[in-house]
């Protein structure tokens, strides 16, 4: 029978960064499922590529101060463009309550090491983005190292070095039943066959709730709906220009290729596995851009291209980081909710740490991302989602 010490249920951008980090650790007999024909054909294909480490919490921002370096440095360490552009995130705030959040946030964030998040006013905004509407903005936030990576060329830079270090991808291969003894995971059933091994890591993104009930294990994270707009070609704005987050209604954007990407999280949207483009939400998303940047009214949009992908929602929109108690050797990195490429290469190093040493240093205390949180009524609380 094949053996792994470590299979990972998953060959998305997630699984991938496990299974190099894990090979860098040594741990080398590594087995990445993937039971697509392809690897990104889950979220990580469908992603904006956004990196940031303006965040509100702890983990998450230590989790930032792991991947936003590492992706500044990718290419030198793989060998393998990450596309990393440090174009930066711009936080845009209407209303007081939201000015006050970027300030406490602020503050945490550089007390945690992240020193270049500057609080701008208005004026320093319209400066950056000359376009803008701002009768409204009573000042924002701006982190110059965050920016966009390109999600599938970091996805297969991982694996390709992993599988270069002795780790092995099978496509084409669902796994189907993790078996265990009661109280160790023993092994995984495949479509390609069994394979036994002490260690599964559930890298299953927004399947991940059904990937954990093959062990037994309940874990709280749904698939919802979320749809990009590109535009065509369009050069009243500069291409220079930031992640722009309109913290009125959640619009945000950033240049891509010739045009622009238009994103809204449509507060209607309800759970499940929908992964059609809605025609409907193209007017949603343009009234938000043209109500933002007025010249967006001449925004051009081809309904063929755009698309549509799933978060990976948990309860309280933190990553699910670490092992199951009850069964040892069942590891889970998932829940991103929305945030798995900016924090993969963490989640690897984390995943990784655990495996290998028991322990992590990536973020101060890893225990507040574990799957035990839930059901001890331990959740954390971050309100910027994007
Ligand atoms: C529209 C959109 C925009 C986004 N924008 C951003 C962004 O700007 N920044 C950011 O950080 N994140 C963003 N995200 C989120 C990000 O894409 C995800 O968090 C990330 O891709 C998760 O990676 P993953 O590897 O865990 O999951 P996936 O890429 O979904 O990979 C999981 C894989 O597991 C496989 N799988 C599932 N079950 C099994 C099984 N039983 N056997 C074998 N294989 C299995 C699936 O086929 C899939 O390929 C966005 C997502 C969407 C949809």
């Amino acid at each position: 029978m094949q053996t792994a010490d470590v299979v990972i249920i998953g060959g998305g951008i997630v699984g991938s960064s496990i299974a190099w980090h894990l090979s860098e650790a040594g741990c080398r007999n590594v087995l990445m499922v993937e039971r697509e024909s392809h690897q990104g054909k889950g979220s990580t294909g469908k992603s904006m590529g956004g990196v940031r480490a303006q965040f509100a919490t702890a983990p998450n921002i230590q989790m930032s101060l792991y991947s936003i370096p590492f992706y500044a440095a990718f290419e030198e360490r793989l060998g393998h463009p990450s596309g990393y552009r440090d174009q930066g995130y711009l936080f845009v705030a209407t209303k007081p309550s939201h000015l006050e959040y970027l300030q406490t946030n602020q503050a945490l964030q550089e007390k945690l090491g992240l020193k270049q998040v500057r609080m701008l006013a208005r004026t320093e905004i319209v400066a950056m983005v000359p376009q803008l509407r701002a009768d409204d903005v009573l000042g924002g936030s701006f982190c110059p190292t965050d920016g966009f990576v390109d999600p599938y060329s970091v996805m297969v830079g991982f694996t390709t070095r992993a599988c270069e270090q002795g780790a092995a991808l099978w496509r084409s291969t669902e796994v189907t039943a993790i078996h265990h003894n009661g109280t160790n995971v023993t092994g995984v059933q495949t479509t390609r066959g069994p394979v036994s091994t002490p260690v599964v890591v559930n890298a299953a993104g927004a399947w991940a709730a059904e990937a954990a009930a093959l062990a037994g294990v309940d874990l709280p994270v749904k698939p919802m709906r979320r749809m990009l707009v590109p535009t065509e070609p369009f050069d009243l704005v500069s291409h220079e220009v930031p992640m722009v987050i309109d913290m009125a209604n959640g619009f945000h954007f950033r240049p891509e290729s010739l045009g622009f990407l238009l994103a809204w999280n449509d507060p209607e949207e309800t759970p499940g596995y929908k992964m059609n483009f809605d025609p409907g939400f193209i007017e949603k998303v343009l009234v938000r851009a043209a109500d933002r940047v007025p010249c967006f009214e001449n925004l051009a949009v081809n309904p063929k291209r755009a698309w549509a992908g799933l978060y990976e929602m948990s309860p309280d929109h933190h990553a699910i980081i670490g092992p199951v108690q009850e069964l040892t050797g069942f590891f889970c990195a998932n829940g991103f909710s929305g945030h798995g490429v900016m924090h993969s290469p963490a989640t690897g190093k984390m995943v990784a740490d655990l495996i290998v040493h028991g322990k992590t240093a990536v973020v101060d205390r890893v225990e507040m991302l574990s799957p035990a949180r839930f059901a001890k009524g331990e959740l954390l609380h971050e309100t910027a989602i994007l």
